[in-house]
């Protein structure tokens, strides 16, 4: 079994590309190019040092001593908390934005659900003084005030999408709008493992400097690279296909992922996409994702503003069907409780969407000379709100 994608763009029976004809020939030239532009050495200096020197890589494997007392198991956290902007993110942004230099691009679009996305964008874009513009649904821009401000901050051009349900969708749809417009000096970067092939693996391959770093830091720490178990919350997928990558096909390795399921799988207001999900399309690829009977999409609802989507990355939903990964999701309640505990009894602070992670702890048993990496996907600043609301602080 192979869990990389193939020549044709798929992981088993998922992914591919399904776009509007308009869109074929911005996706050929990405899919022709993406894997000769990322591989020559002077591409690779540029993406390593500014990984090094901006986004603040390595980021550590951090034993969590106290942690690994209670739950008597071996506990790492990859640090990817620590990145600038505060969130694994920007490893992604970063490769494309020297993509789309490369590819002579002088315009970048995004779309954003939480503003998380955008942000990291509108980052790259005003360290390259490359033009940005990010699409925002009009109701997320009235929720996610502080990111539009960042965004705003960072020079970027905020657009409102009016339509629809006027969230992430309505946003994606005007961004697509856009490209097929602006085919030839715009790149339309993409935040997750999710979209039309080469999206999910590219975004994968930036990503995966996560799982390249784990191996030798583990090396060191534990005098072997491989861990046991690999566990990260999966929004659309693209930090756990990062701490996944260089352990795909090495069987010693179990990967466990987590879902949000909100408030409860069958309460109607879950994104727990694996155990709700059937095949569909979404955001032009083949994959899992919440739909009525009807074939329409449903609302999807995690606390957690990344964790709130209805698919999955096509990667995700081919370790979930064949049964690589061992998939798992955790109601808000839990995922908050583990926001405090980590900030107690570690010290620090998660993104409520890594919270969910860690609660695998207490759902399943792992033993004393078992080693467990999580990934530490974000810290909690963006979350203070919602920890305030919640905990009554
Ligand atoms: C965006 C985000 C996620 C979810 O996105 P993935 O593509 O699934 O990684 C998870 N954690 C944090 C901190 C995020 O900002």
């Amino acid at each position: 079994m192979n869990y990389n994608v193939d020549e044709k763009g798929y992981y088993g029976d998922f992914g591919g590309a399904f776009i509007p004809e308009m869109l074929y020939p911005n996706v050929a030239e990405l899919r022709e190019k993406y894997l000769k532009i990322s591989s020559e050495p002077d591409f690779k200096k540029e993406f390593d040092n500014l990984l090094k020197v901006y986004v603040g890589r390595p980021t550590p494997l951090y034993f969590a001593k106290r942690l690994s007392k209670r739950y008597n198991t071996k506990i790492y956290l990859k640090r990817e908390d620590l990145c600038h902007t505060g969130a694994h993110k920007v490893n992604n942004t970063i490769g494309q934005i020297l993509l789309a230099k490369r590819l002579g691009k002088n315009r970048v679009i995004a779309e954003t659900g939480a503003g998380q996305h955008g942000v990291a964008t509108a980052t790259v874009c005003a360290l390259m003084g490359i033009e940005c513009i990010v699409y925002m649904g009009e109701l997320d821009i009235k929720r996610q005030a502080p990111n539009v401000a960042r965004m705003k901050m960072l020079g970027a051009e905020v657009r409102s999408a009016k339509s629809g349900s006027k969230t992430l969708k309505d946003a994606t749809n005007e961004a697509i709008r856009d490209w097929i417009n602006n085919p030839v000096d715009t790149h339309y970067i993409i935040g997750s493992v999710v979209g039309p092939h080469p999206y999910p693996d590219m975004v994968a391959r930036f990503q995966s400097v996560i799982s390249e770093e784990t191996k030798w830091q583990l090396k060191e720490q534990e005098g072997r690279e491989y861990p046991d178990h690999i566990i990260a919350c999966v929004g659309g997928g693209s930090n756990a296909a990062g701490l996944y990558f260089h352990y795909l096909n090495d069987e010693r390795v179990n990967i466990i992922s987590v879902e949000a399921a909100g408030k409860g799988i069958h309460s109607g207001k879950s994104a727990a996409t694996s155990a709700l999900g059937k095949e569909g399309i979404i955001h032009g690829s083949k994959t899992l994702l919440m739909q009525s009977h009807d074939g329409q999409i449903t609302e999807p609802y995690s606390i957690s503003a990344g964790l709130d989507y209805p698919g999955i990355g096509p990667m995700h939903a081919h370790l979930y069907r064949s049964k690589r990964a061992e998939f798992i999701s955790i109601p808000d309640q839990e995922a908050m409780g583990w926001g405090l505990t980590l900030s107690q009894m570690e010290g620090i602070i998660p993104a409520i969407e890594t919270a969910h992670a860690f609660a695998v702890l207490d759902v399943r048993k792992f033993s004393p000379e078992e080693v467990i990496v999580f990934n530490c996907s974000g810290r909690g600043d963006k979350d203070l709100d919602t920890y305030i609301d919640y905990f009554k602080l």
